[in-house]
């Protein structure tokens, strides 16, 4: 009997081992990816009854994968990381892309992440808006590696408000990326992906949908009463008033920017709405998912990033720019259900970090926050270091809580390096908003919780980094001296929503922390193509098929 069960046990492993080797090498049509800029993981639950059944996150939460705690693994949360991370899996210390912007040691001045001064805008009479390109960036994306897998068949192609949020994505070897020109109101690419804009491009920016779209003006959507019990009061003195001194609170006249101000247009709902209608634009144009191999589409939707940081977690314009991308969501997925077909396409949907509450609003309510400014910080420590050492520029900058030293300076006034961080370390100490100072090189002796010195060390890279890391108190930011910011270690900054939805997508959710190194991992598994050349993630096995 004993050898009979063990046959049959035998038989089954062989079984299940050919099953194995034999799985289907089935893949989807098309991959969308999506990274909603600034977006708390709360916001999935904050504003759950508001969300429609047809709508966009409803969608994913209940027919996808949720992982309900994923953490940006690294310091600065900015946007420009958050795009890499996403999709290289990796972090600053490898992929190079240390903040928005960053003071190069190398070349002692500040650079942006996407600039390229080799290259030239295509699509607008701007100059700067189009020397953009990813060069900046040292490692694959999980879009590059989707490409090289199948001898560049595969379409990428990436489409976003800002540049960094299209060009980051779609990769070195995009098709191409396109991105906003506030200047002229068109989208627009550069040279390093074409000579001449593409026609449907064109053609979508000779409509001046935006025009049309200021001309609806901005309201609120729901019944007031909702506002009243989610929200703060409209009108605070707390927040930024991106429409002019006098547009204090709902209804918004945006009419008056019609063919005159294209920049508006970020800070309201209907940025995601004009992104949303360009990305259904590439799908039927460019034919994307219809290919013999899988196609790429990365998509980022900025005015969420745009109106947090005017108006706050907690405000009217905040709850309303979420409901209405909630239905742009469920609008962009029925146009993908009828065009590639439903399941045939597997979508995420990320944040590139998220944000914290506006410091008064806080302070309201006794809880924790204050502001702080880089410019200021750097001015104090330039004085402090002319009392100390003699010279008055030996800070070189203070960008997104990192302070560089001019290090030719320092050498050529023969300065012990270390003498000097301690006195500019012990100094910062003193100052009521500041945590921690840490020395990024020596960061692994720092004495400071593990969580933090993980995101210090990937977050570090020499070349690219300063010499302190400012660690702010909680609540404290630098945001001006209205809304709010984000760039710190804090959850609120930190856990952002992960859902992956349709094609090879399990129904569920996992409440262990993932990370946002995981999802390029987890995409280049689904896809049984290699992961990115920086990758450090897991895959997340629980949430595929
Ligand atoms: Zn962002
Ligand atoms: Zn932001």
């Amino acid at each position: 009997m004993k050898k009979i069960i063990f046959l049959l046990l035998s038989a089954f492993i062989v079984i299940g081992a050919f099953a194995q080797t034999t799985k289907t090498n089935a893949k989807p049509k098309l991959v969308v990816g999506i990274v909603i800029d600034q977006m708390r993981w709360d916001y999935l639950y904050r504003f759950n009854d508001l969300y429609k059944s047809t709508g966009g996150f409803k969608r994913l939460l209940n027919e996808g994968f949720s992982c309900e705690n994923t953490f940006v693994p690294y310091l600065p949360t900015v946007t420009a990381c958050g795009h890499t991370c996403v999709y290289t899996g990796s972090v600053p210390a490898i992929h190079g892309i240390t903040g928005n912007n960053w003071f190069d040691n190398n070349l002692q001045r500040m650079v942006y992440c996407v600039e390229d001064k080799t290259v030239q805008t295509v699509g607008s009479s701007s100059v700067s808006e189009g020397q953009m390109s990813p060069n900046n960036v040292f490692v694959t994306t999980i879009t590059d590696e989707l490409r090289l897998s199948n001898n560049f068949k595969s379409k990428v192609i990436g489409i976003s408000l800002k540049d960094r949020g299209a060009i980051i994505p779609a990769g070195h070897a995009a098709n191409a990326a396109y991105w906003y020109d506030a200047k002229s109101g068109n989208f627009i690419t550069s040279t390093y992906y074409m000579q001449n804009l593409t026609g449907w491009v064109s053609q979508f920016n000779q409509k001046k949908i935006i025009d049309s779209l200021y001309g609806l003006n901005w309201n609120i959507s729901l019944p007031k009463s909702v506002y009243e019990k989610y929200c703060d009061a409209d009108d605070n003195a707390y927040e930024s008033k991106p429409f002019g001194k006098e547009a204090l609170t709902f209804p918004y006249d945006l009419s008056a920017f019609k063919g005159k101000d294209y920049s508006k247009i970020a800070s309201t709902p209907y940025g995601n709405t004009i992104v949303a209608e360009l990305a259904k634009q590439a799908v039927s144009a460019e034919q994307l998912g219809k290919n013999t191999v899988t196609d790429f589409l990365a998509v980022s939707f900025s005015s969420t990033d745009y109106v947090g940081h005017a108006f706050g977690p907690n405000s009217w314009e905040l709850l309303d720019t979420y409901v209405r991308l909630d239905e742009t969501l469920g609008n962009f997925f029925d146009y993908l259900d009828k065009t590639v077909g439903k399941n045939q396409y597997t979508v995420f949907l990320t944040a590139d970090h998220a944000g914290a509450h506006v410091p008064e609003f806080l302070q309201k309510h006794n809880l924790p926050g204050g502001r702080w400014d880089d410019g200021e910080i750097k001015k104090d420590l330039n004085e402090f270091a002319k009392q100390q050492f003699g010279q008055s520029n030996l800070i070189a900058a203070v960008a997104e809580h990192d302070v560089y030293i001019n290090h030719p300076l320092l050498d050529s006034l023969k300065l012990d390096a270390k003498n000097v961080l301690q006195t500019i370390s012990n100094y910062l100490l003193k100052k009521d908003i500041v945590l921690n100072v840490v020395d990024k090189k020596h960061a692994a002796e720092a004495a400071i919780p593990s969580k933090i010195k993980e995101m210090v060390i990937n977050g570090y890279n020499p070349q690219r980094s300063g010499d302190l890391q400012i660690i702010v108190k909680t609540g404290v930011m630098d945001a001006g001296k209205t809304g709010m910011s984000h760039g710190v270690w804090n959850p609120y900054d930190s856990h952002i929503p992960l859902l992956f939805y349709g094609f090879g997508i399990k129904q569920g959710n996992l409440t262990k922390e993932t990370y946002m190194t995981d999802i390029a991992a987890t995409i280049a598994a689904l896809l049984h193509i290699q992961m990115p050349s920086g990758s450090i993630g897991k895959v997340i096995g629980e949430a595929i098929k």
